[in-house]
């Protein structure tokens, strides 16, 4: 591990400030940052620890809906009694991930911003345009069966590798940034990750000296919630494919689709189109085909992971013929 100075912010005003520095990385639970430092992929020459500015609380929104502050721990979020009963897509997706012992120190805010396993970027002997920008792609040509289908470029082909992201893109959840010490902007989380390009540094919207400060989740609506990962192992390991779904039937008919995908891009992948398509609709195979046709459009595989093509198909049958019996 190279060496770096620590600070400890007390005030939003101060993680502000620090993190408008240059080569400053922001901190919190730091159940991924410390591995990639100590693998010398991340070499920040300071750390700004946010832990004690605040924003660990989960409460209702005037709405109806939920605020879980920026650092609720993984933990806190998914044994949360309005989150279980009004949100269990989140529940069990964060349960999805990583171990007991990791999501009582990861946080919202750092599991937003968690990076890709990609194994060229972990490895700083290996070529990756993401850690080492023109360095080249070893995925590419090389060990890609974690690697994305969609969305990807000539430039990068990583997976985001979380859970808790999908759920909250199918709960069309909001994202805080301070902006400044009173101001703030707000980004829908499904627009908060960034596709690679040709610039696959740069994994979401935050800007220098900007905090996350919480997500908020819309008022819970009705129908089935299901969170679906299909992974190597049942505990500890990233997802091939994973789907986040909140159904709804009326009178026979799909009148919710909201769908959200893992494993698949560099980024929770969400099409409005497929909602677009079951809703109004019986549900059929030939329908979730259909579904399973807009999902797939432009995707590609790249030799090992070509079996996703496939794998995400029959995930996206299966959970849409669970929610759809569930939900009728
Ligand atoms: Fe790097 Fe992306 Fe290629 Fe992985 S897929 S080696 S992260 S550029």
């Amino acid at each position: 591990m190279r060496p770096f100075q620590y600070n400890r912010a007390r005030t939003l005003a101060d993680a502000a400030q620090m993190l408008a520095e240059p080569e400053t990385t922001a901190i919190a639970g730091g159940t991924n940052l410390l591995d990639l430092m100590k693998l010398q992929v991340e070499t920040p020459g300071q750390l700004a620890d946010v832990n004690r500015v605040g924003f660990a609380e989960i409460e209702d929104t005037d709405d109806g809906g939920l605020r879980i502050g920026a650092l609720a721990t993984n933990t806190a979020t998914a044994v949360h009694p309005r989150v279980r009963a009004d949100y269990p897509v989140l529940a069990r997706a964060i349960l999805a991930g990583a171990t007991q012992q990791l999501r009582n120190k990861a946080t919202t805010g750092g599991n937003l911003c968690q990076r890709t396993r990609c194994f060229y970027f972990m490895n700083i002997d290996q070529p990756c345009n993401k850690r080492e920008p023109g360095s080249g792609c070893g995925a590419i040509d090389g060990i890609a069966k974690l690697h994305a289908i969609l969305g990807t470029s000539e430039d990068c082909i990583a997976t985001y590798p979380g859970d808790m992201a999908v759920a909250l893109s199918a709960l069309d959840a909001t994202v805080h940034i301070a902006t400044g010490e009173d101001a703030e902007r707000t980004v829908p989380v499904r627009d908060f990750h960034c596709l690679p390009g040709d610039t696959p540094w740069i994994e979401n919207v935050l800007e220098p000296g900007e905090v996350i400060t919480a997500v908020t989740l819309p008022r819970p609506v009705g129908g089935t919630q299901l969170y679906r990962k299909v992974r190597e192992r049942s505990s500890y390991a990233f997802a091939l494919v994973s789907i986040a779904a909140v159904v709804e039937v009326k009178d026979g008919k799909i009148s919710r689709a909201d769908l959200a995908f893992g494993g698949l891009a560099h980024k929770p992948w969400h099409d409005q189109r497929i909602a677009e398509t079951l809703i109004g609709q019986v549900p059929s195979t030939e329908l979730f085909d259909a579904a399973a046709d807009v999902l797939l459009e432009g995707a590609r595989g790249y030799g090992e992971n070509d079996f996703k093509i496939p794998l995400a198909r029959r995930t996206l049958h299966a959970v849409l013929s669970q929610a759809t019996e569930d939900a009728a």
